[in-house]
């Protein structure tokens, strides 16, 4: 039972139990089975379970992912692991299955995998990151996949799966899948980026471990003993994408690497801050407050750049061990929101609410939140709360319609067809004729819900006219409608 242990370490025993129970099946059901890599494929399900209980989550979504692939390799039956370990458990390993038969085939089925993820996220937050877990397992093994399989892999992760990583507030996750898609991608940039980074990451770390010392010895003087410094270099993926964006210059990039230095409380925070400044010279303009300022996805800490004194220029982040657990694993809030404005629970039911398909497909629409670590919660609420979407609250008023060539357009709750033309394009708009939702005609008012694919139809003599302004709920479409009545009245004139 102790290779089990590390998974259920943080559960209560009715979930430890439940997880042992699902360890015990999973490794039965894929006895037979090997991975690529010629080892027994149940490392793959020990792998996927690691990762989520790394991430905090309950047991159900533990056992959910050592039980991930018995459906579809295994052919056991949902009902089977309903019986075994309910409905919960079933439900999640069922959307799992569903979604692993999205494959990716290029550009133009890329979006079809995105409106799948969006809407299974929609339903249930737990089947997102078993899929994550189960992504970045493969990720870490992806070298004994045949070539040609390797690169649509890869490229999905890249698209999908790690910007998913990302919104989440899962920081670790979203790097490491990056950085394990990017050579397969992106195989010349990689190996250039990498070649960059070698000539400059001794003399880097070099510099770096001796400002440490020194820092330590700083706050040691000062009384502040409890510090933990450390040193993170970026990864190269989203180096490449930063060089990409704006700088193309890699001496002018400060935080290829730095300095981390994390304390207990916040108000130490501002002492060490205090402390670096009096021994070494800041860069101007460059000191953050991101602590009374945090950042929209929620980060937080100090922030400066400093000249070392032998040349070199540091950033260093001061942030609290809380503040730092957040931004590596989306805690948002677990100790320093706890208490105050955010009451997340609220918040949460009412995101899960507005994403939930209507009808309620499923019994005890909230209870899966029950198993999501309570820093996930909040870090929805929190995220909800401070995201700045066109001044929007993201996911709780907005739903995700697709075109049917699978382009994504995400609108505001309560959106039309015409708000979805308009998206699109205001030619589009201004000559929609009729529109089709799900494949059936729909009209110019209907109201389109999450997951939805519409197809606008246009006509070179359609036009707008002033009820059209009664079914836009967009600024966009309005504003676009109210132009046009305008130039159409002044060309009767
Ligand atoms: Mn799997």
């Amino acid at each position: 039972m102790s290779n089990v242990a590390h998974l259920t370490s943080h559960l209560s025993k009715e979930e430890g139990l439940l997880v042992e129970k699902a360890y015990r099946f999973a490794e039965d059901a894929h006895a037979d089975q090997l991975r690529l890599s010629g080892e027994p494929y149940f490392t793959h399900l020990i792998g996927t379970a690691t990762i989520l209980a790394e991430l905090g989550m309950g047991g159900t979504t533990i056992a959910a992912g050592l039980l991930h692939d018995t459906v579809e390799d295994q052919d056991v039956s949902i009902e089977t692991l309903e019986r075994e370990f309910g409905s919960e458990v079933a439900f999640i390993v069922d959307a799992v299955t569903k979604l692993g038969h999205v494959r990716y085939r290029g550009a133009d089925k890329h979006n079809e995998s995105l409106r799948k993820l969006f809407v299974a996220t929609s339903e249930d937050i737990r089947v997102l990151l078993v899929k994550l877990a189960d992504r970045l397992h493969n990720m870490r093994t992806l070298e004994y996949v045949p070539k040609e399989k390797q690169k649509r892999i890869a490229t999905e992760t890249l698209e999908i799966y790690a910007p998913i990583a990302y919104r989440l507030g899962i920081r670790k996750l979203n790097r490491e899948l990056e950085d394990l898609a990017f050579p397969y991608v992106y195989p010349k940039e990689h190996e250039a980026m990498q070649k960059t980074l070698k000539q400059r990451r001794p003399k880097d770390q070099k510099g770096l471990e001796k400002f440490l010392r020194s820092v330590k010895k700083a706050l040691a003087k000062q009384g502040i003993t409890h510090v933990k410094t450390e040193y993170r270099v970026k990864g190269l993926y989203s180096l490449y994408t930063k060089l990409l964006r704006k700088e193309k210059d890699l001496e002018k990039i400060y935080d290829l690497s730095a300095a981390r230095i994390l304390v207990e409380k916040e108000e130490d925070c501002y002492q060490v801050l205090g402390i670096i400044h009096s021994t070494f010279r800041p860069l101007p303009g460059r000191i953050k407050d991101y602590i009374s300022f945090p950042k929209p996805n929620g980060y937080q800490a100090l922030q400066t750049t400093v000249f070392t004194g032998d040349g070199s220029i540091i950033e260093v982040q001061i942030k609290t061990f809380d503040m730092h657990k957040h931004s590596e694993y989306g805690i948002a809030s677990h100790v320093s929101y706890k208490n105050n404005k955010i009451g997340a629970d609220k918040e949460t039911i009412a995101w899960i609410n507005s994403l939930l398909p209507k009808a309620g497909k499923h019994s005890a629409p909230h209870s899966h939140l029950a198993d999501v670590p309570s820093w996930i919660r909040e870090l929805v609420a929190y995220r909800e709360d401070s995201e700045d979407v066109g001044g929007e609250d993201f996911f709780s008023h907005r739903i995700f319609a697709f075109s049917p060539k699978g382009d994504v357009v995400d609108l505001p709750l309560d959106s039309t067809t015409i708000d979805f033309a308009y998206a699109i394009h205001s030619d589009i708009g201004d000559h929609m004729q009729g529109a089709k939702v799900n494949g059936k005609l729909a009209s110019l008012d209907t109201t389109l819900k999450n997951g939805d694919i519409v197809d606008i139809m246009t006509h070179s003599s359609a036009k707008p006219n002033k009820k059209w302004l009664d079914f836009a709920k967009t600024s966009t479409a309005r504003r676009h409608i109210q132009r046009t009545l305008f130039k159409l009245s002044k060309r009767r004139t």
